[in-house]
C-alpha cells in the first residue's frame, strides 16, 4: 500500500476534517531516468502516444481534435494519465510544449458536468496568462459546454461575483482576485477537487507564496494538486513536500531546457546607450515576423517605446502600470498580428503563447536565470523556429556566461544574416 505523507499544518486545506485520501503507489521499480524528448526524470513510466488511448470522454476528444491537435506532445503523453487518475503531479517541460493543454484536458476529464460548482481552480501569475488559459479550457471543452471563468484583477468585481454565484465548472485566475472572491463567498470552494498552479516556481516564489497559501487554506484538504512550469528550481521542489502527497514527478534536466529550435545570439554593445541604435538597426529584421523586446523596468519600456516612436518605428508596449483595459487592447492587437513588435517587461515572460512570435530580444538581460528560459520561450512555440538576441554590455558579459554554463547552451555572436534564420 502507499505511504501518503500528511500535509504540514502550514499548508493544509481548511474546510475538511478528512485526511488526505490514500493513493496507489506509482513509483516504478526500475532505475530512474529515461531520455525521451528531453524529459529525463520521471517517476511515472506509462507513455500514451495517442489521445484516443487515454480513456477520455467522447466530447472531450472531439474538442481536442477540433482544436487542431492530432498527437499528444511528450509532456501530454506522460502527464495527462496520472493527473486523470488523481495523483498529485509535478510536470516540468520546455516552453511551448503543451503544458496548458496537459492540465486543461485533465481537468475537463475530471469535472462532473452535472454539478454547476467550481471543481477545478487554476492559479496563474498574470492576468493575461489567466485569460489565455480560460480560452484554451473553453475551446477544448467546447463540446462539453464547460463553463470556465477568468477571475482576474483590474476587472469589475460585481461582474465577477455575479458570474461565480451563477456557478461555473472551472475558475482560472490570479491569486489576489481569487482570494477576494473566496472571502466574499462568491467563489465556493467546497467542490474544488483539483488545484493547479501554472508557472508553479513563480507562484511559489516570494512575491506570491503567501497569497497562494491563503487560497490553499480555503480548499478541501484532500484536494489533488498539479504544478507545472518550464523551470523547477530545487528549492521550489523542496517546498512542494509541504502541500503535495507523494507526487508523480516528470522533470527536465536544466541542460535540456533550451529548445533546439531556438537559436541564441548576443550583440556586444559595450555601453548601455548603444543599445538603442543597435535596436533601430535591427528593426527591419524585427518586423519580418512578430517580435517581443524585453526590458527590465516599466520606465525603460516607456522610454524605449517613446524613443522608437520618435524615430517613426511602429512598436507597441505593455507593462503592469497600465490599466487592464489598455492591456487587453494591446494583447488583442498583438495576438491578431495587427501589432508586430511588442516592448514589455517580465510581465509577459511567462506562458504567453503567440505562435507567430519568432524573435525575442533581451534589450536588458533578465535578472534571474529562470526568466531567461521563459523569455526566449515566447518564440519557437511547439517546435517552431525561433531566434533570441541578447544585448550585452561590458557589465553583462559575466551574466551571459553564467546563463550559458547553467543551461549548458551556446549563445553565439549574432551573424550578419540573422534575418535569414527567422
Ligand atoms: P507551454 O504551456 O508548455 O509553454 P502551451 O500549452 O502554451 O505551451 O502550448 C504551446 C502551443 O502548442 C500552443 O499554441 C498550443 O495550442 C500548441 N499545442 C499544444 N499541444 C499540442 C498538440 N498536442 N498538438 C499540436 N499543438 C499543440
Amino acid at each position: 500500500m502507499s505511504y501518503t505523507p500528511e500535509r504540514s499544518d502550514e499548508w493544509s486545506g481548511g474546510d475538511s476534517k478528512n485526511g488526505p485520501s490514500e493513493k496507489e503507489e506509482h513509483r516504478s521499480e526500475g532505475p530512474p531516468g529515461m531520455d525521451v524528448d528531453g524529459i529525463i526524470e520521471s517517476t511515472w513510466e506509462e507513455v500514451v502516444d495517442n489521445f484516443d488511448d487515454m480513456n477520455l470522454k467522447e466530447e472531450l476528444l472531439r474538442g481536442i481534435y477540433a482544436y487542431g491537435f492530432e498527437k499528444p506532445s511528450a509532456i501530454q503523453q506522460r502527464a495527462i494519465v496520472p493527473c486523470v487518475k488523481g495523483y498529485d503531479v509535478i510536470a516540468q517541460a520546455q516552453s511551448g510544449t503543451g503544458k496548458t493543454a496537459t492540465f486543461s484536458i485533465s481537468i475537463l476529464q475530471k469535472i462532473d458536468m452535472s454539478v454547476r460548482e467550481c471543481q477545478a481552480l487554476i492559479l496563474a501569475p498574470t492576468r493575461e496568462l489567466a485569460q489565455q488559459i480560460q480560452k484554451v479550457v473553453i475551446a477544448l471543452g467546447d463540446f462539453m459546454s464547460a463553463q470556465c471563468h477568468a477571475c482576474i484583477g483590474g476587472t469589475n468585481v460585481r461582474e465577477d461575483m455575479r458570474k461565480l454565484e451563477q456557478g461555473v465548472h472551472v475558475v482560472v485566475g490570479t491569486p489576489g482576485r481569487v482570494y477576494d472572491m473566496i472571502v466574499r463567498r462568491s467563489l465556493r470552494t467546497s467542490h474544488i477537487k483539483l488545484f493547479v498552479l501554472d508557472e508553479a516556481d513563480e507562484m511559489l516564489s516570494r512575491g506570491f507564496k503567501d497569497q497562494i497559501r491563503d487560497v490553499f487554506q480555503t480548499v478541501p484538504a484532500d484536494i489533488q494538486v498539479i504544478l507545472l512550469s518550464a523551470t523547477m528550481p530545487q528549492d521550489v521542489l523542496e517546498v512542494t513536500s509541504h502541500f503535495m502527497r507523494d507526487p508523480v514527478k516528470i522533470l527536465v534536466k536544466r541542460e535540456e531546457l533550451t529548445l533546439e529550435g531556438i537559436k541564441q545570439f548576443f550583440v556586444f554593445v559595450e555601453r548601455e546607450d548603444w543599445k538603442f541604435d543597435t535596436l533601430c538597426d535591427l528593426y527591419d529584421t524585427l518586423s519580418i515576423t512578430q517580435a517581443v523586446i524585453f526590458c527590465n523596468t516599466r520606465r525603460k519600456v516607456d522610454w524605449l517605446t517613446e524613443s522608437m516612436h520618435r524615430k517613426d518605428f511602429t512598436v507597441s508596449a505593455m507593462h503592469g502600470d497600465m490599466e487592464q483595459r489598455e492591456r487587453d487592447v494591446i494583447m488583442r492587437q498583438f495576438r491578431t498580428g495587427s501589432s508586430r513588435v511588442l516592448i514589455t517587461t517580465d510581465l509577459l515572460a511567462r506562458g504567453i503563447d503567440v505562435q507567430q512570435v519568432s524573435l525575442v530580444i533581451n534589450y536588458d538581460l533578465p535578472s534571474n536565470r529562470e526568466n531567461y528560459i521563459h523569455r526566449i520561450g515566447r518564440g519557437g512555440r511547439f517546435g517552431r523556429k525561433g531566434v533570441a538576441i541578447n544585448f550585452v554590455t561590458e557589465d553583462d558579459k559575466r551574466t551571459l556566461k553564467d546563463i550559458e554554463q547553467f543551461y549548458n547552451t551556446r549563445i553565439e555572436e549574432m551573424p550578419m544574416n540573422v534575418a535569414d534564420l527567422i
